[in-house]
């Protein structure tokens, strides 16, 4: 309702020609001084805050908003956060989604970034007062992870890895690669350009099918830097088909990268085609690298492992210091690391009888209140450029079509996937935690049909 009854002013402006009440408007200080609107200014700023009292204060300037329901309709539409990223409930079936952030951190990862948020001992040891090994605790939790590796270095990510190690042993020089082997990872993003922006010569070797340790041999000479073994992360080959191992790489004089990709530090029975770091290391590559929110479930950063001398050698480089991971990376990733088994490896391991119930409970409750929901097995996928060609029985709740969009404006958004005329609520890489969030949010949408 639009009040009336304010005073006109003696302007030509458009409260007056309508008669609304413009000097009712509540004014920003006092806006600003309201105790409720205060603790969220305190929070998110004068700034956001105040962005928001002036875009209420012109609703009600056009007569949209009662002069008296301002303060609420300011405290309701404040921003939750002083950053626009919004969680999202991962419903779409995919493990590990890149565009949704890759791997949820364990509570232990995301305890460890909080207590890291201020000045830290990141590069100082407390006990001599001294400089000290930046990050030393995350590097010693690898090494502890990995008894096969020497040393361990983190970057930014695994692209940072694979232009870190190509720029210190190859620029100017050749990396040998497989035809095989020149991948495209996702959004136009491919490895071989990534090795070329380094001012490394690829020099590829063999064909799409079939590379043999001969090849390799055959190519590697006085200006080869570097060998690049780059796991097939998001696709298959089959039929007629020949690779060479990394055990069959060794002794060429010329150290050897396994790009893993995926930071399986084990073998991981589940997924029996994914590389690990303690197999290549043993198989003898002098350096492993692999992306952290992948199948390690930690934060984004990547990972090397291997001989000291190497990472030394990339550790001083100059381009080390603009790819180098930050104190929250680090403290995440160490988290992980020594911590309880994180989300994604959980997920992983959970079994396919538990994923049906759990959507089984979850639709019976919907159903119970009103709403068109049953459960249905699903194929899961690892996702994230990891384990092509695994299919991971799951389950999701079929809701009508109509929730999609509703569930993917919330906060958190619930974001399933549309098929078979139906948004699937795929419970795969859902915290079990969250299992009545999600029953919450579905039962919200449909009370505000
Ligand atoms: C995912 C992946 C990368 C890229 O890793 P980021 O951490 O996203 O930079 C590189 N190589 C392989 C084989 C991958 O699977």
């Amino acid at each position: 309702m639009v009040p009336r009854g304010g005073e006109a002013v003696p302007t030509a402006s458009r409260a007056v020609r309508t008669g609304e009440p413009r000097r009712r408007v509540p004014r920003t200080d006092a806006l600003l001084a309201d105790p409720a609107v205060a603790a969220r200014v305190a929070e998110l700023g004068r700034d956001l805050v105040k962005a928001t009292v002036t875009r209420v204060q012109q609703r009600c300037r056009d007569g949209a908003l009662a002069p008296e329901s301002v303060p609420a309709a300011v405290l309701a539409a404040l921003p939750p956060r002083a950053a626009t990223g919004r969680p999202v409930v991962n419903a779409t079936g995919v493990l590990l989604h890149t565009n949704l952030g890759r791997a949820p951190l364990s509570a232990a990862a995301r305890a460890a970034v909080a207590a890291s948020c201020g000045t830290t001992d990141l590069e100082l040891d407390l006990d001599t007062g001294r400089r000290g090994v930046r990050g030393a605790g995350t590097l010693a939790a690898l090494r502890a992870a990995v008894p096969a590796a020497e040393a361990a270095l983190v970057v930014n990510n695994n692209a940072a890895a694979v232009v870190l190690a190509a720029t210190a042993l190859a620029a100017g020089r050749e990396i040998v690669l497989s035809r095989g082997e020149l991948v495209q990872i996702g959004d136009g993003f491919r490895l071989p350009d990534l090795i070329a922006s380094t001012g490394a010569r690829l020099r590829e070797v063999g064909t799409t099918n079939c590379t043999t340790a001969a090849d390799y041999r055959a190519a590697v000479g006085a200006d080869t830097g570097l060998i690049v073994k780059l796991h097939r992360s998001n696709f298959t080959i089959t039929g007629f088909t020949a690779e060479a191992g990394i055990d069959e790489l060794t002794g060429l004089g010329v150290p050897v990268l396994a790009d893993l990709g995926s930071g399986l530090l084990a073998p991981q029975p589940l997924l029996p085609d994914e590389p690990d770091a303690a197999t290549a290391l043993r198989d003898g590559a002098d350096l492993v690298c692999f992306s952290a929110d992948k199948l390690l479930g930690g934060p984004q950063a990547g990972v090397l492992l291997g001989r000291a001398a190497t990472l030394e050698s990339l550790r001083r480089h100059p381009l080390y210091r603009a790819l180098r991971a930050d104190k929250l990376t680090l403290a995440a990733l160490e988290a992980t690391l020594r911590g309880p088994t994180p989300p994604i490896a959980v997920a992983l391991a959970a079994a396919p009888d538990e994923r049906l119930r759990r959507a089984e409970r979850l639709a019976e409750l919907l159903r119970a209140n009103g709403i068109d929901a049953t459960a249905e097995p699903s194929d899961g996928v690892v996702g994230g450029g990891s384990a092509p060609g695994v299919r991971l029985a799951s389950a999701t709740v079929r809701l009508p079509t109509r929730y999609a969009e509703p569930l993917r404006a919330g906060d958190p958004a619930v974001l399933g996937r549309i098929a078979d005329d139906g948004c699937l609520l795929d419970v795969l890489a859902v915290d079990p935690a969250d299992d009545r969030f999600v029953a919450d949010a579905v039962l919200a949408v449909a009370r505000c049909r």
